[in-house]
């Protein structure tokens, strides 16, 4: 079945064609590991996993690179402010090596609770610094690069096409820089981008290499262009990341991929729009942003929370509040009694045809743009359908759920529910107390709290029970 996929280079739904018949190569932008990540970022983090597992489920075999950014990142996307790594580690009192391997190990325990499939080849930045090096003198000596004060820079007046990702004037792609950083003004054209540092206001800065042009560390885009290059070849069939990576970040990776190579470089850029709270982007800068953590401890499973993602569409924005998680918590809860309800008969043969509509309708669901919520539909359409046995209901959601990842058939992780166990335990506590002190009004309303969250609560003579809907 053809897979047609929205591309951001050509602002259409296009056939997707690979380079390598039945081989994807696909790359995607990994997290700055300074901090936990949001669960805005880990709406990103889905929907390539979905796209991955859509794509093997589609028949292809992928070959996926993500890369770890543990170095030159700076506050604001223009290349000015302080080192995002440098920050966490002042932060935290340790050294950035500390600060990285801290995130990224938290960064994994997320994906796993998500049921994010661990790319097969995950690269930590400061493990291609020689790569680096290599692609920036290249550029340099092709007449695309210049120095000042100290760095290199791209020049990207020397392109016909910088904005190819883009369709603004150059006037509206100006990254804004924040009042807390100065503009660079080394720069000869305001988008050029800083590909190797020599020279930063910030002399502390803790990791640092050799190179032809003096004692630095790589800029950020050139990581991506690096990392992508070595280990997936000349020629990249998909790159993946949120829609603030678009500007400046991916033009910049095509601006120096392919004045680098000489040939174009990518043919698909699939991005996924932000996940916002009702004020706006989800971000880290606000100070206050929620994690996996966060939600678990407010009595949330985190694939609930994967569910909500699925049940839009990755091309809207998505705006998360508690109370719209509410009910995403709660079709989960029932999803999952109902599918772990189903018991096949010894003796059931598999309904073949049928399996086959069903296969096709799901697989259709993906083919149309990564349509998750159809897909999602397709679970439903399964357990309603009075054709088919429990066998074949089973070998079906199994089959669906290998790529939407809700882990409907998997006994739900002692460690998560010991956690859902001790929020519910907490909140039966709560409400006896007001119960006590009679305050009637706060006991139902934590009881309401419970319920809106699928969990039941029971007042029998042994106690307070409750029951997971
Ligand atoms: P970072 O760790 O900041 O480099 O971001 C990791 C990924 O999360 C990138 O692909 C970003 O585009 C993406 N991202 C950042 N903020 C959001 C958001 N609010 N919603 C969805 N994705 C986001
Ligand atoms: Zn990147």
């Amino acid at each position: 079945m053809a897979l047609k996929i929205y591309n951001t280079a050509t602002r259409q739904i296009e056939e997707f064609k690979t380079n390598q018949p039945g081989v994807v190569k696909m790359y995607t932008c990994g997290p700055t590991v300074y901090h936990f990540a949001h669960i805005g970022n880990l709406r990103t983090y889905i929907m390539e996993d979905i796209l991955e597992k859509s794509l093997t489920y589609l028949g292809y075999r992928v070959d996926r690179v993500m890369n770890i950014t543990d170095v030159g990142h700076l506050s604001s996307d223009a290349d000015t402010g302080e080192d995002k790594m440098l920050k966490g580690a002042k932060r935290e009192n340790k050294t950035v090596m500390q600060i990285a391997e801290f995130y990224t190990n938290a960064f994994k325990k997320d994906c796993e609770r998500l049921n994010i499939k661990w790319p097969e080849t995950v690269v930590p930045a400061t493990s291609c610094i020689d790569e680096y090096i290599n692609l920036v003198q290249t550029l340099l000596d092709k007449g695309y690069g210049y120095i000042a004060g100290g760095n290199v820079y791209f020049d990207v007046s020397k392109l016909d096409e910088y904005y190819s990702l883009t369709n603004h004037k150059a006037e509206d792609m100006n990254v804004g820089v924040r009042d807390s950083v100065e503009a660079d003004s080394n720069k000869k054209n305001q988008n050029d981008f800083v590909l190797w540092f020599t020279k930063s206001k910030f002399e502390d800065q803790e990791l640092k290499w050799d190179s032809p042009w003096g004692i630095g560390y790589p800029g950020w885009h050139i990581e991506c262009s690096g990392i992508s290059l070595k280990y997936l070849g000349e020629y990249l069939d998909i790159h993946c990341g949120g829609v603030d990576n678009i500007f400046p970040h991916h033009t910049n990776e095509v601006a120096q991929s392919e004045s680098y190579l000489g040939h174009k470089w990518c043919n698909y850029w699939f991005h996924t729009q932000h996940l916002n709270t009702e004020l706006g982007k989800m971000s880290k800068s606000d100070g206050e942003f929620t994690t996996v953590d966060k939600l678990i401890e407010h009595g949330y499973s985190p694939l609930a929370y994967r569910m909500y993602c699925l049940q839009s569409h990755y091309r809207n924005p998505l705006v998360f509040s508690y109370e719209r998680l509410d009910g995403a918590q709660s079709a989960y809860n029932k999803l999952v009694k109902k599918v772990q309800n189903l018991t096949a008969g010894a003796n059931e043969q598999l309904n073949d045809q049928q399996i086959k509509v069903h296969q096709e309708k799901f697989a259709n669901a993906l083919s149309n743009d990564i349509n998750t919520s159809l897909a999602l539909t397709c679970v439903y359409d399964v357990l309603k359908d009075d054709e088919l046995n429990s066998a074949s209901k089973i070998y079906l959601i199994k089959d669906f759920d290998s790529v939407l990842g809700l882990g409907l058939f998997a006994e739900t992780k002692k460690e998560n529910n010991d956690q859902l166990v001790e929020y519910i335990n907490q909140k039966i506590a709560e409400r006896l107390n007001a119960k006590k002190e009679k305050d009637y009004a706060l006991a139902d309303s934590i009881r309401n709290e419970l319920l809106e969250k699928g969990i039941v609560l029971k007042d029998t003579p042994n106690g307070t029970e409750f029951e997971i809907k």
